[in-house]
Order: C-alpha cells, then sequence, then structure tokens
C-alpha cells in the first residue's frame, strides 16, 4: 500500500502558498485592507479556512463557476457549500428578487407565494404541512423546541460527529471511555451555554442497538439525523439502518426528524423520498432560494395536528420559533422561482451523472497508485477522503488528514477548481459539464502524482 512522504508533502505545499500568493495579488491587497475592522479579516468566521494565507475575493459568480478580483476564472464544485447547489444566478430568481424589492420585500403579512411553496414542498418530500425559517440552523432550532414541547422530554439526540449548523444542543460527540461513553462538547465548540451532555443524547450511526439503547431511557424527545452523513465526509447508511431507526424511534415516542439541508442532493425531496422514508418532520435549508437566504421545515399531520391550537395561540410570539424576517414575501418568491426551476428531476438527471464521473475519475487515480484512499457519492454530491469507508462519525473523524486536506484545497484551486472548504467535497450542479470534471480529475492526479513522485 503507497504512504505518502509527508516532508515531501511539506515542501509541496510551501511551493503551493507562493503559487497562490503569486497568483492573486488583488485578493492580497484586499485582505490586508479587510483586517482592518473586520474580525480576522473576514465579514464569518469559516471564512478564514479557505486554502491559502488569504481568501480568494469574488468579482461575478454565474452557473458552476466564478471569476476572482485578479480575473481567474474557476470551476466552482462548493457552490457556497450547497447554498448555490442550483448554480449561480438562476434568472427566474433574479427576475423574483427584482420584482420583490419593486413590491415589498418584507410586511410580517403572508405573500401570495407563500402556499404555493408549502405546497410543492409536501409534493417533494411528501410531508404535508410546512413553516419557514431564515435557515436550515432556525428550522432546526424551533424543531427541536416543539420536540421537546411536544413529547415533555428533555434531551434531543443527535448522530456522533453530526453537524446541523449553529444548533447548541447538537454540538456534543461521544468520548469513549473506561466507564462507558459519555457526551462532551464536540471539540472547537465555543462558549457553550450549558454542559451539551444535559441537553444531548448522542449515538454512533449506523448502530441500531446504540440508539435502542439510549432510547430505552425515555428522555429523549427527537432524534435529529441526516439519513446519510455529509458533514465528516459522506457515510452512507448500511443496508436496513434507516428502517430499523424509524421503527425503533416509533416504538420509543421518539420523533424522527430528517436534515436535508445537504442530502437534497439525493434528488428533488431529498434522501426521504429517494429512499422513501418516513419521517416525522424534515427540515431543508440552504439552495431552495437559490442563494437567497430561507428555509423550512414540514411535519406530518399528526404533528401538525399536536402544534396547532394552543400551542400556535396568543404567546407564540415569544415562544423561541419564528423570526421576524422569517417566510417573507422576499424568500418566499426565491423559493417559488427556484423550486420552479431548479433542483427538479430533470437537473439532477444532469448533476448525478457528473458526480459519478467525478468518482470514476477518482477512483481510477488511488486504484492506480494502491492509495489506502475512498471515494464517496451521495446523488449529486460527492467526496474522496484519505482512509478507506468509514461506517460512523467517529472513524471518519479519526481519519482527518488536515495536512492532505489543505495540501489538496490548495493544489486544485490553483488550477482553478473550487472544492468545498473543511473537508474534499464537490457538487455539482446542473450548469457543470463533463470538462469540469476532467478539470478536477486532471489536478487529483497531478496532486497525486506530484505527492508521490
Ligand atoms: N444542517 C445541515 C445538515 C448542514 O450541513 C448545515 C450547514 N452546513 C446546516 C444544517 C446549517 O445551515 P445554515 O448554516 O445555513 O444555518
Amino acid at each position: 500500500m503507497t504512504t505518502v512522504d509527508r516532508s515531501r508533502l511539506a515542501a509541496l505545499h510551501a511551493e503551493e502558498e507562493q503559487r497562490f500568493v503569486d497568483l492573486h495579488p488583488t485578493s492580497a491587497r484586499l485582505a490586508k485592507e479587510a483586517g482592518e475592522h473586520l474580525l480576522a479579516g473576514v465579514p464569518m468566521p469559516w471564512m478564514t479556512r479557505w486554502p491559502g494565507s488569504f481568501p480568494l475575493f469574488v468579482e461575478s459568480a454565474e452557473g458552476g463557476r466564478f471569476t476572482d478580483v485578479d480575473g481567474i476564472g474557476y470551476v466552482d464544485l462548493c457552490l457556497g457549500d450547497t447554498g448555490s447547489m442550483t448554480g449561480h444566478c438562476l434568472p427566474a430568481v433574479a427576475e423574483a428578487v427584482r420584482e420583490r424589492t419593486e413590491r415589498g420585500i418584507t410586511t410580517m403579512l403572508p405573500s401570495t407565494d407563500a402556499a404555493w411553496v408549502a405546497g410543492e414542498l409536501s409534493r417533494r418530500f411528501g410531508l404535508p404541512r410546512w413553516q419557514m425559517a431564515m435557515t436550515a440552523t432556525d428550522a432546526n432550532r424551533f424543531v427541536l423546541r416543539f420536540a421537546r414541547h411536544l413529547t415533555d422530554r428533555p434531551r434531543i439526540a443527535v448522530m456522533d460527529w453530526c453537524y446541523h449548523g449553529t444548533v447548541d444542543e447538537t454540538l456534543g460527540v461521544l468520548e469513549h471511555g473506561r466507564a462507558g461513553d459519555r457526551v462532551v462538547p464536540r471539540p472547537g465548540a465555543l462558549g457553550p451555554q450549558v454542559d451539551v451532555a444535559t441537553t444531548t443524547a448522542v449515538v454512533p450511526f449506523n448502530d441500531l442497538d446504540a440508539l435502542e439503547a439510549r432510547l430505552a431511557e425515555g428522555d429523549v424527545a427527537c432524534l435529529l439525523m441526516e439519513p446519510a452523513l455529509t458533514n465528516i465526509g459522506i457515510v452512507l447508511p448500511d443496508d436496513g439502518y434507516l428502517a430499523g431507526v424509524r421503527e425503533v424511534t416509533r416504538r420509543h415516542g421518539v420523533l424522527l426528524v430528517n436534515d436535508e439541508t445537504h442530502t437534497i442532493c439525493a434528488g428533488p425531496g431529498g434522501a426521504t423520498a429517494a429512499w422513501g422514508l418516513d419521517p416525522d418532520l424534515v427540515v431543508i435549508g440552504k439552495p431552495i432560494g437559490g442563494g437567497i437566504p430561507v428555509a423550512a421545515y414540514g411535519m406530518t399531520e399528526e404533528v401538525a395536528a399536536r402544534l396547532e391550537g394552543p400551542m400556535l395561540g396568543h404567546d407564540i410570539d415569544v415562544a423561541g420559533v419564528g423570526g421576524t424576517l422569517s417566510g417573507s414575501a422576499l424568500a418566499m418568491a426565491a423559493v417559488r422561482a427556484t423550486l420552479s426551476t431548479a433542483l427538479r428531476q430533470e437537473d439532477f438527471d444532469v448533476s448525478v451523472p457528473l458526480a459519478e464521473q467525478f468518482t470514476e475519475g477518482i477512483s481510477d487515480v488511488i486504484a492506480e497508485h494502491d492509495l489506502p484512499w475512498h471515494v464517496q457519492r451521495l446523488g449529486c454530491r460527492a467526496e474522496y477522503w484519505f482512509c478507506p469507508p468509514p461506517r460512523t462519525g467517529a472513524e471518519a473523524a479519526a481519519a482527518v488528514d488536515e495536512e492532505l486536506d489543505a495540501f489538496f484545497h490548495l493544489w486544485t484551486v490553483n488550477r482553478g477548481v473550487l472544492l468545498a472548504p473543511f473537508h474534499n467535497m464537490s457538487l455539482f450542479s446542473p450548469f457543470h459539464d463533463r470538462s469540469d470534471v476532467d478539470a478536477h480529475t486532471s489536478a487529483f492526479r497531478g496532486a497525486v502524482e506530484a505527492l508521490l513522485g
């Protein structure tokens, strides 16, 4: 089995750092200026995590590409980490947004698009009743709150090494000790409001026995999960696992929430529709507004019946769910335009084969060089990882190779291909084409050949 020489990797990385600096003088200047008044020189802290010693500044983006301020064009396989999974700048969204900005953006009254949006989400995900939020994080927070209220149970459950946004209760992982597993703050989680162990149960993905044992304690209101983990690499469910999750949660009176914010890559109704799943609630955010901030959560008639009435009564404005800008006319118009013209089966019929071509290309390089790596795919999302396929989030987390990650990101961006930061994720839109996949495969091959000498 081939291994990577770490001193060679460090030397190549230093060369690529210099190349990045040489290629991007305008971004370098803007980054320096931004450092004066922006904390860490960026408007949002994750933007410090891009490859290179400063972030690229973007001039414009369209379809599956963007151009930076130094005039360099890129194949965008990050697509705003799913926010622009539709492809950048859908004409219908531009038109709907322009129209709404001239006819009223937000009034805190329902707009004529809202009912259409809920109907379309129902058709796609199979859940009949919907509410809106600004972000997937918010939608998850509201769902957790409703679930605790409905069940009168104090804890929520999540998968080990999940990610569901900046939701306090979800930032816990399992620590394995001789006395058994315990829930601890996720490494890196800042300033926890309370000990996450008091709010959250954590179970390993693909482990029905652990789920059964934990839910049997009777204190869990809902299980919030991605049908496949996507935020610690792609970890696919074992055969029968999701059916088992449904059976165990139902038997213990635990509401099952599918967070489809990333797994929408599996098809127009996410993994829920693609795999015939039967959750009590679904959360969807990011791409449904074509880039405009908006999210939604759907529920069964049974959950809706329990929520309506006194729960949505007089005090709902201070209940901890809602948001002044949620469900605005602007957001609803953007979702209507997006779902009318994008994320449809015909769009996935273009993007999924591109992701397949991507995995084939990477698999070939991995096999040719006898590397112990793998590439995984879910719909139009694909990702390579420097280990054999993990079955749990903890296995994936243990295999993270920061040095290799950083090197591949830098190498590919220096050759005009942008991957999603934090991991090696690529997302395909209907605006990409086979030459975009080839551009990445050839950069990946070049990086591997340079590394192995
Ligand atoms: N759920 C999942 C599965 C996510 O991956 C993310 C973000 N990566 C979120 C929720 C949160 O989305 P946002 O940051 O837009 O609130």
